[in-house]
């Protein structure tokens, strides 16, 4: 409970002032204009985003159990569910891009709805469910893992892609994802930290130990440091951040292994091994970023004859039969995104190690374009599994999965590893304080 009155930028490690709740406003990092997590927001209320959560989870359910699209050729008709596209790249010997597809778009997005109810639902009626600490590192943890919206976008390219070959019905399955999309994208604007922050109202309204006593520790050094500072970061001001529930509480001298008082997560002033091990993952995607070009993603054999398409083959379809638009879309998402992931991450770990202080606002700009397109990458994998499940007539045409769809699935899943393990506070520990101060009187 120490430094309860702080809160630290999770992008640049400064420290300021807990500011009273906002109603609906963001709070922004004075030095590296990163949205603050951790502060009191009015908006989304738990009430609202239990009943988008509840919403969403129906919802869910829907577009799970019925058909997303339907083709109708040659007086055949096949239709697929998403669970037909997981299942259908599992008998077809692509038991890990199954399993990917189950994960991102049925497992995780249902267990993320599920753990926040579990922790909202009793959290409205003032109490704390059992587990509490557990359920919220959970769903911290699940929340970069669900790709509805990039799945979503699969649907589209894949529903596009078969206008020219079948007539296309949407199902209700669609419609669902659709609404899902809506539903998931208002559920995720509420931050997590703040179910810490109502753990604690609660707990301290329960407690029959005076907050007095509570906080023994609470450290003055901290509150001056944070009044009279121009630019102090936790580090300098020798404090350590959680990154977990956003709490700021002191380094004691002597503690080799500090933990977080209030959700128990080891503590460490900088990402151990943060450089090294983004660098190892950047370096096995690169090396796998090789055979997801170079193999076919897909085989197709269609009376008697066999085709075998890899990523750039699939644009150049596109371009060639006309749908420019399509062609962009997979071009950016499949070959622009991975390898601008690759090139900023591998320009980030460069500049990391050699601390430059050279425009650290333009970096920590670029880091955070990884962190969010890096998700998008996956809709070639998606538009794979949804042709694979669809193209079954008979002996007429038949699509299975290539390996190369293996491959770029690890690339993708690598390169979002590899954006989690660095440390973007690294960007701005190199920087001289004094270069900052100039700036901020400016
Ligand atoms: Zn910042
Ligand atoms: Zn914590």
């Amino acid at each position: 409970m120490e430094s309860a009155h702080l809160i630290a930028c999770h992008e640049c490690d400064r420290v300021f002032r807990r500011p009273p709740p906002l109603d609906g406003l963001h709070l922004r990092c004075s030095r590296c204009a990163s949205k603050l997590s951790g502060a009191h927001h009015a908006r989304p209320t738990l009430d609202f985003t239990c009943a988008m959560a509840v919403a969403a989870l129906v919802t869910l359910v829907i577009a799970q159990c019925f058909p997303i699209i339907a083709l109708n050729a040659q007086g055949m008709t096949s239709q697929a569910t998403l669970f037909d596209a997981a299942s259908s790249l599992w008998t077809g010997q692509m038991q890990i891009v199954a399993a990917v597809v189950f994960f991102t778009t049925t497992l995780f997005p249902s267990m993320e709805l599920l753990a926040l109810l579990y922790v909202l639902l009793p959290l409205r009626a003032a109490s704390v469910p059992p587990g509490f600490r557990y359920v919220i590192k959970f769903l911290q943890w699940l929340r970069p893992w669900g790709m509805i919206e990039v799945f979503m976008l699969g649907v589209l390219v894949t529903t596009v892609k078969m206008v020219s070959l079948a007539r296309v019905i949407p199902g209700a399955g669609l419609f669902a994802f659709g609404a899902l999309t809506v539903l998931l994208a208002l559920v995720s604007r509420f931050d997590p930290h703040r179910l810490w922050h109502a753990c604690d109202d609660i707990e301290t309204r329960d407690d029959a130990t005076p907050p007095a006593t509570k906080r023994t520790e609470s450290p003055p050094e901290a509150s001056t440091v944070a009044g009279s500072m121009k630019v102090v970061s936790a580090k300098q001001a020798g404090l350590l951040v959680c990154h977990t529930c956003g709490s700021v509480q002191p380094l004691h001298d002597g503690e080799a292994h500090p933990r977080c008082h209030r959700c128990h997560t080891p503590l460490h002033v900088r990402r151990p091994a943060s450089v090294s091990r983004t660098a190892a993952l950047l370096l096995a995607a690169a090396l796998l970023y090789i055979p997801a070009n170079l193999l076919p993603v897909m085989h197709s054999t269609s009376l008697g004859r066999s085709e075998d398409d890899t990523i750039l083959s699939g644009v150049a379809y596109f371009w060639t039969s006309g749908d420019f638009g399509l062609a962009a879309v997979v071009f950016i998402a499949s070959v622009v995104v991975p390898m601008l992931k690759l090139a900023i991450l591998a320009f980030l770990v460069f500049a990391a190690h050699r601390r430059s202080t050279w425009r650290p606002h333009e970096r920590t700009r670029l880091y955070r374009l990884v962190e969010r397109i890096g998700r998008w990458s996956m809709l070639d994998v998606f538009v794979v599994a949804l042709t694979v499940a669809l193209m079954h007539f008979g002996s007429f045409a038949v699509i299975t999965a290539g390996p190369g769809a293996l491959a770029f699935g690890a690339v993708v899943i690598l390169t979002m590893i590899a954006s989690m393990q660095f440390d973007p506070r690294l960007i701005w520990d190199a920087v001289p304080d004094a270069a900052e101060s100039a700036r901020d009187d400016s």
